[in-house]
């Protein structure tokens, strides 16, 4: 029974923003995904969104 996703309580988002809070500070570093921003995302969803942001970086 154990969820393979994002479970947007109010504990796992105030656990996830401590992270968030730690990756902002880094350089050099792009996050991104279901573990960058603890979001629900299937394939397609989580592809567009990885090349957004690769759009972005590289402009
Ligand atoms: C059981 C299951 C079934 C699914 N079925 C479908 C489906 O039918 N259709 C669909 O569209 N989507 C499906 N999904 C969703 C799909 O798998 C995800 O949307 C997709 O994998 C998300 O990609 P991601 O890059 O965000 O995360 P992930 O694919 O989880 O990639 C994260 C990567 O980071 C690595 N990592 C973790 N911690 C660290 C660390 N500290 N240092 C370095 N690397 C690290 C992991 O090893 C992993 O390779 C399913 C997911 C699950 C769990």
């Amino acid at each position: 029974m154990e969820p393979y996703y994002p479970v947007n309580n109010e504990r796992n988002q105030s656990l996830y923003q401590q992270y968030k809070a730690l990756a902002d500070r880094e350089e050099n570093v792009l996050f991104g995904g279901r573990l960058a921003e603890y979001k629900y995302y299937d394939m397609a969803p989580v592809i567009r969104q990885a090349m957004d942001a690769a759009q972005r970086e590289l402009r």
